[in-house]
């Protein structure tokens, strides 16, 4: 596309610049982004989208660059109301959480404003708190406990906001919120439904004994799935808790076996920790034959796209044709990966 528009003396000019630069590992991505930004120019494009595009870009690479340093450490957003007040048990709770998973090696990444959001990066404490704030009209700025080592990127735009929100974390816990909170938790929803996101696990926590999630759930379960707009188990993969104990297990646990996974065509590949036994795959098989349009549930090396790809080739494997929709199925198998004997323990 972008490649056969512009002249190729402009080509050769951008390669000189990236010379220059010392740019050379992916280049060609690099280039298109440089071909990319010539072309809107070209196209004389309205000062506005010029401003959205290049303000995106940019402060995606802050982002980006905030986050490189982390990228083995496995990451928990916490999203929530930025109304709490301190004394508030939601406040207690967040703080909780977040320090419970900060303890088990985790990092809480927040949107760096008041209320759940400060709550979670106080429990998770300056080293091991990322925020991604808004600039907002009316807020104040960044919460002081990732203003402190300057773990904090602030964002122009919502949409490149959420994007760093829920890039690199292996986990999500939803406190109770308004409609940003609620923004936030559907489009998590959203892009696992769609199969934009990998799996990852999605926690609603309240305070002891409430019950601020139970009225969605009632929606979900006598609206939405009976008017046929979402899968009857499309809701299943979320846990709706009020106790802090469930909910770092169930972060932490979706990870006790299972690894990731790949689709390679019209087959699914598990990427798993430990290698489970016949026994345990004809169990599977057994279980989550249904879930499947065509053959089992098998072991297998990795395929030859993950081998050209140098793709996690260490870890055992399982591949199946999972039936596309399945997105509730999918989060049952993982759960049933993660609770086979031979799983790594605790
Ligand atoms: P709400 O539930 O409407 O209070 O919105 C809270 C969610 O929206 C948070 O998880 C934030 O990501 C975002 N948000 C709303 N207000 C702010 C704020 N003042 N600072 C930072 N993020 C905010």
């Amino acid at each position: 596309m972008t490649d056969e528009i512009l002249s190729p003396a402009l080509r050769a000019e951008i390669n000189t610049v990236l010379d220059d630069a010392g740019v050379h590992a992916d280049r060609r991505l690099v280039m298109r982004m440089l071909q990319t930004a010539v072309l809107l120019g070209e196209d004389g494009t309205d000062r506005l989208d010029l401003k959205i595009a290049s303000a995106a870009l940019s402060e995606m690479r802050d982002a980006f660059r905030l986050f490189a340093p982390y990228r083995d450490v496995p990451k928990v957003t916490v999203f929530g109301s930025a109304r709490t007040a301190p004394k508030d048990p939601l406040y207690i709770q967040a703080r909780d959480v977040a320090a419970a998973l900060a303890a088990e090696g985790w990092m809480v990444v927040t949107g760096a404003g008041p209320g759940i959001m400060q709550a979670a990066a106080e429990g998770a404490g300056p080293a091991l708190s990322l925020g991604v704030s808004i600039r907002l009209p009316f807020e104040e700025k960044a919460n002081a406990t990732v203003n402190e080592q300057e773990h904090v990127v602030a964002m122009k735009y919502f949409f490149t906001r959420k994007l760093m929100l829920i890039k690199e974390s292996s986990g999500f816990i939803c406190l109770p919120g308004g409609f940003g909170t609620l923004d936030e938790m559907f489009e998590l929803l959203t892009l696992q439904q769609t199969g934009k996101a990998e799996p990852t696990p999605i926690v609603l926590l309240d305070q002891p004994g409430g019950r601020f999630w139970r009225g969605l759930e009632r929606f979900v379960q006598q609206d939405l799935a009976p008017a046929g707009v979402i899968s009857p188990g499309d809701f299943d993969r979320v846990l709706i808790t009020d106790s802090v104990d469930e909910a770092v297990s169930a972060i932490t646990g979706f990870w006790r076996n299972y690894a990731s996974l790949r689709w390679v065509g019209d087959r699914l590949v598990l990427r798993l920790r430990s290698a489970p036994t016949d026994a345990e795959i004809a169990a599977l098989n057994e279980r989550f034959g249904d879930l499947l349009s065509r053959g089992r549930i098998e072991r297998t090396e990795p395929l030859a796209i993950e081998v050209s790809d140098k793709d996690e080739l260490e870890r055992p494997r399982l591949v199946l044709h999972l039936e596309q929709r399945s997105v509730g199925g999918l989060f049952r198998l993982i759960g049933a990966v993660n609770a086979l004997a031979s799983a790594p323990k605790d």
